[in-house]
């Protein structure tokens, strides 16, 4: 029997009432374990009522409370990592060990956010006038929404709610319907931290519940990640509302490979950063430009066995690299872009497609997949795959090499290897890239500072966590004094504390 996930709302696990329901699979076996609610329009409203009545509490809530709780559910994390990830991976299908690895990324954006009273220090200027001062203060927004996919279902919420209820915000999650569930254990381990009922929501649903959140009107501010098609969406919808929106896109990161870099090194990058999590990563490198016939021979010939001797299996083997795609329909469209790769004339080197494993003949899996003298008109380079196929475009030179990623819709992450610091700083200064990673195949930005990319793959003007992530969940006032005459209060000799 799947098992029946709830929503949760005012601090406790609640049936959906919708009657709409959608299964949710084990993508190693192919067997489906839980059916998620979708929620209605109505179910949305409810729960941003509760979130609503608790937000003037919480903002009151001073930011040293707010952070010790923080910290408390930063300690329930640090002991549960490993029941979290078997979560992940059981759903997502990602290998336990990757999977405790994006665990690990999202805590430490939950560290970055235990910093609260720092983080929302404001600015003073004495004397702007004679005897007048002025000082800005970061105020909460109220209701926050967030939107996740399903490639990263604990990190990618722990991008947002850390630092939107550190801000003094309440924080709705729309998490994504394939794979839920990591979403209900931070919700309840927030809860046990101490975070007063109905300051973290979790709203289980599809297009019906996002539309709610979008058209709500105490809904202040939506972040979003996802595909782009509904990245630009929401963020269109978003302003319409009159919402503050932070909306993350898609992606086709390419990897340069200079004729001077170390080819190992460039080969072990490129092996984790394209099959990683089987690709399901908006970070993973999708391209790889060698530049000059030599330096793509010698990058072909270590690539190719490599990839070749890629072991896939299920997440909780502890042998296999890669897992399985997240769900059948991801598996056919994976595969269809290979075919399509091969209609347009690209040289598929190594074919993952059809493989099936014993004992997982109904698991979603597709091998490690390499093309080579792939070309910039062809489909399986403009468009996002999200799967573990590496596209090898050829470059005669490095301004060729520059100019693709230039010129690329996308521009979220992108690296290039070499040993030449002249080259790497002319890279690192002139490209259209909202990450850049100099010999760092996956430049994810630590949670201190922000992460969010260029072009069609961010909608908005903030990127997620860091200091960007503060000034998107707070609006800015700023304060004008003049007092005309000074009131002193009477002496006290005992030690001074905070009432
Ligand atoms: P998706 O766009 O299909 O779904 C994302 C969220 O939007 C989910 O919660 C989903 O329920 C909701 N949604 C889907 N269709 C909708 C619609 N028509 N209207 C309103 N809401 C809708 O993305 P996905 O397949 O879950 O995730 C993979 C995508 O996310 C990839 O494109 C990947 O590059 C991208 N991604 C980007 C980043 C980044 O930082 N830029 C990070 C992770 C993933």
């Amino acid at each position: 029997m799947p098992n029946e996930i709830s929503h949760f709302i005012g601090g406790k696990l609640v049936a959906g009432t919708s009657g709409r329901t959608a299964p949710v699979y084990n993508p190693a076996t192919g067997a489906q374990t839980g059916e998620v609610p979708l929620a209605s329009a109505a179910e949305v409203r409810a729960a941003v009522e509760i979130a609503n009545k608790a937000a003037p509490g919480w903002a009151a809530t001073t930011p040293l409370r707010r952070a010790r709780i923080l910290n408390a559910f930063l300690r329930i994390l640090e002991e549960r990592v490993d029941q979290i990830a078997e979560v992940v991976s059981a759903e997502h299908g990602k290998v336990f060990s990757d999977a405790k690895g994006e665990v690990q990324r999202g805590m430490e954006v939950v560290e970055f956010a235990t910093a609260a009273p720092q983080l929302l220090k404001g600015e003073i200027t004495e004397d702007v006038g004679t005897r007048i001062d002025s000082h800005a203060v970061r105020q909460p927004l109220g209701v926050v929404a967030g939107i996740t996919p399903f490639n990263f279902p604990a990190m990618v919420p722990m991008w947002m709610f850390p630092v939107a209820l550190a801000c003094g915000n309440c924080f709705i999650l729309k998490p994504s319907e394939r794979d839920p569930s990591a979403s209900l254990l931070l919700a309840e381990w927030l809860k046990e931290a101490g975070l007063p009922d109905g300051v973290f929501t979790v709203i289980h649903g599809d297009k019906t519940a996002v539309d709610a959140l979008l058209d709500d009107p105490d809904i202040q501010a939506v972040s979003f990640v996802g595909s782009t098609p509904i990245a630009r969406y929401i963020y269109e919808t978003a302003a319409r509302t009159g919402k503050r929106c932070q909306a993350l896109g898609g992606a086709k990161n390419h990897m340069i490979v200079m004729p001077d870099a170390d080819m190992d090194q460039a080969v072990d990058a490129l092996m984790g950063a394209a099959y990683g999590s089987a690709g399901e990563r908006c970070m993973a490198i999708s391209v790889a430009v060698p530049v000059g016939e030599a330096t793509a021979e010698a990058l072909m010939a270590k690539l190719e066995p490599r990839v070749r001797a890629l072991k896939v299996g299920p997440g909780t083997d502890p042998e296999s690299e890669m897992g399985p795609l997240v769900t059948k329909q991801h598996l056919d469209k994976v595969s269809g872009y290979v075919d399509q790769g091969v209609a347009e004339g690209a040289k598929l080197v190594v074919d993952g497609r059809g493989l099936k494993l014993q004992g997982y003949e109904d698991g979603y899996y597709i091998g490690g997949t390499l093309f080579d003298h792939v070309t910039p008109d062809m489909r399986i380079y403009k468009e996002e795959i999200f799967g573990p196929v590496l596209s090898v475009v050829r470059a005669d030179s490095y301004d060729t090499a520059a100019d693709l990623i230039n010129t690329h819709e996308f521009g979220n992450g992108t690296a290039i290897f070499t040993r030449d610091g002249d080259a790497a700083r002319e890279f690192a200064h002139r490209i259209k890239v909202g990450m850049v990673g100099i010999n760092v195949p996956i430049p994810v930005p630590m949670a201190f500072h922000s992460f969010g990319g260029w072009k069609a793959s961010l909608f908005g003007d903030h990127h997620m966590h860091g200091p960007e992530g503060v000034r998107f969940y707070t609006r800015l006032k700023t304060i004008t004094t003049r007092w005309p005459t000074g009131i002193r209060a009477g002496a006290e000799f005992v030690m001074p504390t905070m009432k």
